[in-house]
């Protein structure tokens, strides 16, 4: 049989893994052991759902074996197994997660230290292995075997292997001077990887011990052979909340979650009385890589006293907390439940409520003592929480309202709107808002300066989802948003309002011959004392602001969209004057000109740039 390459990504990781220094290189035990554990999960949980109670679990173990004659060192576990394409595609590629980690590391440094602080997976074996034999068995399927050297490619074949799941055989590298991988074969060194790594797998890691026992009636020791079970196996977090440290947490976290990073954030909740439960939540500071993907699942693992009984119940997540991983375990919850059972369940709406208020006073916690890793977070996931606000018609906008970042004008920096009303000078009356593409375009939106030379902030909205999260809260601490594109800002004192109206009256004609020359492309023409250096401007018009209309127009169906703009002229500034002694088509040159630097201005595109090019020239 020929052998198969490796996929360029597993190539490089691969080699990473061959050439990484000493002090690494013992994590290779726990990244086995973790596998080892998932599959006997996803053994146990397939078991579970075919509706077959009488599972054994004390059945399940892991079990390591060094044989220093051959030296090698066998990882075998009686979980899932794999059938030969599932080894071909499973150990032939890297892991999604591990790529991740390899990617983001490593656009910037060379940095080796990746393999210390992040999972790596499978191929970790071969910081330890010069040769890689992994035998598997699933469920209807015949046996295979996966063998691979390294670099050099892999092969799968049909083999013998009688129990379900899989045995991995280490071929230990060779030592040299400087570097003895023989100490992996070593009882106290392999127990006591065990201790710091695995732990809290819940199923029993077990060797063979050789200890020297007093013979009985007599004051000889003999030498004998036992089982030993190497792990507690006392889950993380059915453990003293005082006895863990950070580390614990931290590393849990990377362990079960596939993240390569420590969390932002850690929750452990232990209540007690009516319902009583465990909670373990985790606030990532990075999107994981399917995060914006259906392939995403949200939700919590859920545990019914100890033993996972879901991996992704959603019901005890509310949609705009996708973000947070962790799991529930309770007592209370019978083994057999099923999905459906689920989503009635009191109980756990009763849990999901609970989480849902720690996590959000968390996050507060984080955005006053932890300002900076907080704004790192809302960077990562605050759209989540924006869409949160909106969906459903916004019914947990007042619960989610505190949550939310944006960009301050005036500070430079992400504020919340709480910082925003508390610096309101008194005569201010409204929140107000710039919306665009980029921060640099909002800043420099004409519009803005009359309410930034007020003295007053604006709230620079860059997401598509911004304003719609604004319009659904309404207000803010009885403050009315206000979008500085809104036809009526409310900044004029009366007697200024006044004086504009009695000039639009006087304008009447002038402003009726640029809209019959602009025709359809807008809807109505007026003057504004809203713009200090621009000409003109472009306003929404029936209540849809020119940054909604650019949301829905790029949705399905959404090209056809109306245009319904007003343009806005400025009367003190020059090119105004000019306009009345043009003649019609003089006119309608100068309106088009307008309207397309109008356009511009607002990041909207014109419907024929050439003709607005060649229109610039012939003016010049
Ligand atoms: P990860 O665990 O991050 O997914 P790995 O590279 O460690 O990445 O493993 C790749 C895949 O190979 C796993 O997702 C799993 O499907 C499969 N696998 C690895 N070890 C075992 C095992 N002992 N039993 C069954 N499947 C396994």
């Amino acid at each position: 049989m020929s052998k198969k390459q490796f996929k360029t990504e597993s190539k490089k990781l691969l080699d990473l893994m061959i050439h990484s220094i000493y002090t690494h290189r013992e994590i290779f035990l726990r990244e086995l052991i973790s596998n080892a554990s998932d599959a006997i999960d996803k053994r146990y949980y397939a078991a579970m759902q075919r509706g077959e109670t009488g599972v054994d679990r004390t059945a399940f173990e892991i079990r390591l074996e060094p044989n220093k004659d051959e030296r090698t060192l066998t990882i075998t576990d009686n979980g899932c197994g794999m059938s030969a394409e599932e080894l071909e595609t499973n150990l032939g590629t890297i892991a999604k997660s591990g790529t991740q980690a390899f990617r983001a590391e490593h656009e910037n440094a060379e940095d080796i230290d990746i393999i210390g602080k992040f999972g790596v997976g499978f191929y970790a074996a071969f910081m330890v292995a010069k040769k890689v034999t992994v035998y598997s068995h699933k469920e209807g399927e015949p046996a295979a075997v996966w063998e691979s050297e390294g670099q050099d490619g892999y092969t799968v074949k049909p083999c013998e292997y009688e129990p379900i799941g899989t045995k991995i055989v280490l071929t230990l590298k060779d030592d040299d001077e400087e570097e003895s991988y023989a100490e992996f074969l070593e009882t106290y060194r392999l127990k006591s990887l065990v201790k710091k790594y695995s732990d809290y797998v819940r199923y029993p890691i077990r060797m063979q011990v050789e200890h020297s026992r007093k013979k009985e009636d007599s004051d000889e020791y003999e030498t004998v052979v036992e089982d030993e079970t190497l792990n507690s196996q006392v889950p993380l977090w059915r453990k003293n909340k005082s006895e863990i440290t950070k580390e614990e947490y931290a590393q849990f976290y990377k362990d079960a979650f596939h993240d390569y990073e420590d969390p932002a954030s850690v929750l452990h909740v232990n209540a007690e009385g009516m319902l009583s439960y465990t909670a373990l939540l985790f606030i990532p500071k990075n999107a994981p890589f399917d995060f914006n993907t259906k392939d995403y699942k949200r939700g919590l693992k859920l545990y019914a006293n100890g033993v996972m009984i879901m991996e992704h119940c959603e019901e005890l997540l509310p949609e705009y907390f996708n973000f947070v991983q962790g799991l529930v375990d309770s007592p209370d919850l019978s083994l057999n439940i099923s999905r459906e059972m689920l989503q009635h369940d009191r109980q756990l709406s009763a849990i999901a409520n609970n989480l849902k208020k720690k996590i959000l006073s968390e996050l507060l916690r984080m955005q006053r003592e932890e300002r900076e890793a907080y704004e790192a977070f809302f960077k990562a996931f605050g759209r989540t929480l924006k869409f949160g606000v909106y969906d459903k018609f916004g019914v947990n906008k007042d619960f989610l309202k505190d949550t939310l970042l944006f960009w301050s004008r005036k500070e430079d920096k992400p504020i919340t709107l709480k910082e925003y009303v508390d610096a309101m000078p008194e005569a201010q009356k409204h929140i107000y808002y710039a919306s665009g593409d980029t921060l640099a375009q909002v800043k420099k939106l004409p519009q803005a300066e009359c309410v930034a030379d007020k003295g007053y902030d604006i709230l620079c909205l860059t997401e598509d989802v911004d304003e719609f999260a604004l319009r659904v809260l309404e207000t803010y601490q009885e403050k009315t948003f206000r979008s500085v594109s809104d036809p009526d800002l409310d900044l004029s004192t009366d007697e200024e309002k006044q004086e504009m109206e009695k000039r639009a009256e006087a304008e009447k004609q002038l402003l009726e011959r640029v809209k019959n020359a602009l025709g359809d492309q807008v809807q109505e023409v007026k003057l504004t004392d809203r713009l200090k250096n621009a000409a003109a401007c472009l306003s929404g018009a029936e209540g849809m602001s020119v940054e909604m209309y650019k949301v829905l127009r790029s949705m399905p169906n959404g090209a056809n969209l109306p245009m319904v703009f007003t343009l806005e002229l400025n009367p003190e500034h020059p090119v105004y004057e000019k306009l009345s002694a043009l003649d019609d088509d003089a006119l309608k040159q100068y309106a088009e000109l307008l309207l397309a630097q109008a356009k511009l201005v607002a990041g909207l595109p014109l419907d024929d740039p050439a003709a607005f090019a060649e229109a610039v020239c012939r003016l010049m």
